[in-house]
């Protein structure tokens, strides 16, 4: 069976997410240099229902019926969610159904569009992301299908910002030696300013990228540019407390056994466990921290294996 819902995960901005699908891995409209999932596979601006609301919600109220905790419902996923063209019905179904708020993850790639907009009104928080102050840092960043631009993207965020009642958590995802400077900064603030967020969320490489040029800022850097953007502006810290928040399946512990067999790629921990790839990062991540276990490229492809292995 396909899993479209993934979850409880430690989130480090949405603290415990329930994680929800709306497209088919990896269907975006960028191919982002810094993507955890790797490279896009199909790079569109097609909206549809990619899957249906029927088969996702079934998935979601039988999380909910088994009684799960969450601080949010997290649209979100294998790609970019607000391409599924039923995403408005999904967010109204589900808040019909539970108090658990809503929370959107978008790349805002598509809120230039008037009936994106209003789809995704009823969600509680949303959290667009704004990862270039240009065309060509859009371009180097994002890599979005041709027919998006920078401007038509930005005014498509401002416009949303200000017509949303909700509040806008903006992500700004910074990389050494492409977008981190102070004079980024700036220029970021200029935008960022128009778009008016509650929150601005600063977020860096911590986990391997699609491209492995693609390189973490210094906690340094991070601040210096935090600084930049004023109040608002927060530096997304690793989520260190793992522990309390383990699923019911002990996924830290079968993936340590399956790693231990041989090195594996996302996809294969993913297929081997049955559980969903955004999952399995989440635990992933706390295990590099530690120096459990080791990321080792070959060619394109990312493996991960035990820290000891020979
Ligand atoms: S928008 Fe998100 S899913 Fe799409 S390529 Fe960028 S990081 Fe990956």
């Amino acid at each position: 069976m396909e899993h479209f819902v993934y979850g409880p995960v430690p989130s480090r901005r949405l603290g415990r997410s329930l994680g929800v699908d709306l497209v088919p891995y990896k269907v975006c409209s960028y191919d982002c240099i810094y993507c955890q999932l790797g490279r896009t596979k199909e790079k569109t601006i097609e909206r549809k229902p990619y899957i249906t609301v029927a088969r996702i919600l079934e998935q979601v109220y039988k999380k909910l019926k088994e009684g799960i905790r969450a601080d949010y419902i997290t649209v979100a996923g294998s790609g970019e969610p607000t391409l599924n063209s039923e995403i408005g019905s999904l967010i109204r179904n589900i808040k019909n159904y539970t108090d658990i708020p809503v929370a959107l993850l978008t790349n805002s790639s598509l809120l230039y569009d008037s009936r994106v907009r209003e789809s995704i009104m009823e969600a509680d928080v949303v959290l667009p992301s704004l990862d270039a102050h240009d065309q060509e840092g859009f371009e180097t960043i994002n890599r979005p299908y041709p027919e998006i631009n920078f401007k038509t993207m930005v005014q498509g965020l401002i416009t949303f910002c200000n017509e949303y009642p909700g509040e806008i958590w903006l992500e700004v995802f910074i990389l050494d030696g492409i977008n981190s400077t102070e004079t980024d900064a700036m220029q970021f603030k200029h935008w960022i300013e128009r778009v008016n967020p509650q929150k601005i969320h600063i977020n860096t490489a911590v986990r391997p990228a699609a491209e492995a040029y693609a390189r973490q800022v210094s906690p340094e850097k991070m601040a210096r540019f935090c600084k930049v953007l004023g109040e608002k502006a927060e530096v997304i810290t690793p989520y260190k407390d793992l522990e309390k928040h383990k699923t019911s399946v002990d996924v830290e512990e079968n993936l340590l056994n399956l790693l231990a067999r041989r090195p594996c790629t996302l996809d294969d921990i993913s297929s081997g466990l049955g559980v969903h790839k955004n999952e399995i990062l989440k635990y992933i991540e706390p295990l590099i921290e530690s120096h459990t276990i080791d990321i080792v490229k070959k060619g394109s492809a990312v493996y991960y294996q035990p820290k000891n292995l020979q």
